[in-house]
């Protein structure tokens, strides 16, 4: 079969590469109807993700087909149409059992990590059961695709961990696809304002279409001045950082109200100075949080319902034979003004 395949930093091909086997009983095979690119894959591409070795298939998002179920899997039988989640979970373990699937002692984001992934034809899930999710019959399958990693990301280390309630004001930092997807779920709970944050203006346009309340453009660096002003000096109730660097997290820390929530989603490959002389007194909660896909059956029934609409972050359509040039596209986000790509197997 053909799979895109990591060579080290700045390698990649579109490339032959064996079948996956069935190596325990608890795996599927599934067959990858629609697939995408991550924010996560270009940083692997880059080489700040050192646990991915040379020769390993990327990728863990998608939906798919089941071709090949083990004896002890009794959710799921070929032919069956499935999201595939990117957290696997062994859903026995002390981490598991707490509902922390990401901290899972044989699973956590294993694939297109330390295992071959989703932008393949073909792809093994280990604990199947545990790890994918049936599509309803009437489901939009492209829509599902972001329910993958983005949704719940956003879902649970932004909108949950940040506590967002009716008539709160929120500011998301970053308008990337995580960000946008945080806005989204964000609107569950009916927040006041949403204030989003980015340097971008094509994104913060796109911000506003998807509901945000004000876009404030953070170039100028005068992003704390304009969101200060915007809430009469008080600041946000929640500050979600979906960026990863310290000059957005430093953002969040200047926001925060008294009382408020920081909630990091972004993936910091750098430390940061916490600004504990201002932040001490000020009763905040900061919390951090790999995404546990928790959440992902509820995303499901809102899909469903017609509720959330994730296939609003789909800019750009690719067979799944172009990878290579959909990472190029999604590489070049800005100037092809890109949020998320869908890779289709024919
Ligand atoms: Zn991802
Ligand atoms: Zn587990």
């Amino acid at each position: 079969m053909k799979a895109l395949v990591y060579h080290g930093p700045g390698k990649r091909a579109w490339e032959e590469v064996p079948k996956p086997a069935m190596k325990a009983e608890t795996d599927a095979i599934v067959k990858i109807t629609k697939t995408t690119i991550c924010g996560t894959d270009l940083h692997i591409m880059k080489g700040d993700v050192p646990t991915v070795t040379k020769g390993r298939v990327l990728g863990h998002e998608g939906v798919g087909v089941v071709v090949e179920a083990g004896k002890a899997v009794s959710n799921f039988r070929s032919g069956d149409r499935v999201l595939i989640s990117c957290i696997t979970s062994c859903g026995k373990c002390e981490a598991c059992k707490k509902g922390m699937y990401s901290h899972c002692e044989q699973g956590g984001w294993i694939l297109g990590h330390t295992i071959d992934g989703t932008q393949a034809e073909y792809v093994r899930i280990p604990f199947a059961d545990t790890s994918l999710y049936r599509i309803p019959d009437n489901a939009d399958a492209e829509a599902l695709v972001m329910l993958s990693d983005i949704f719940p990301t956003g879902f649970e280390c932004g909108v949950l961990n940040g506590q967002v309630k009716p008539g709160d004001t929120v500011a998301i930092v970053g308008a990337g696809p995580i960000g946008l997807a945080t806005l989204l779920t964000a609107q569950f709970y009916a927040p006041a304002e949403i204030i989003m944050i980015d340097v971008d203006e094509n994104r913060l346009a796109v911000s506003k279409k998807f509901g945000a309340t004000k876009t404030v453009n953070s170039s100028d660096g005068k992003a704390v001045e304009k969101v200060m002003a915007l809430t009469k000096n008080k600041g946000v109730d929640a500050a979600i950082e979906a960026v990863g660097i310290p000059a957005t997290f430093d953002i969040c820390q200047a926001i925060v109200a008294a009382g408020g929530h920081i909630a990091n989603v972004g993936v910091h490959g750098k430390s940061v100075e916490l600004r504990l002389e201002k932040l001490w007194a000020h009763n905040i909660t900061l919390t951090t949080r790999l995404v546990d896909t928790v959440t992902t059956p509820l995303l499901l029934k809102t899909v469903v319902a017609g509720r959330l609409q994730p296939e609003q972050l789909i800019t750009h359509r690719f067979k799944l034979g172009e990878i290579m040039q959909a990472y190029d596209t999604f590489g070049n986000a800005a100037q092809e003004r890109a949020l998320k790509v869908i890779l289709t197997n024919e």
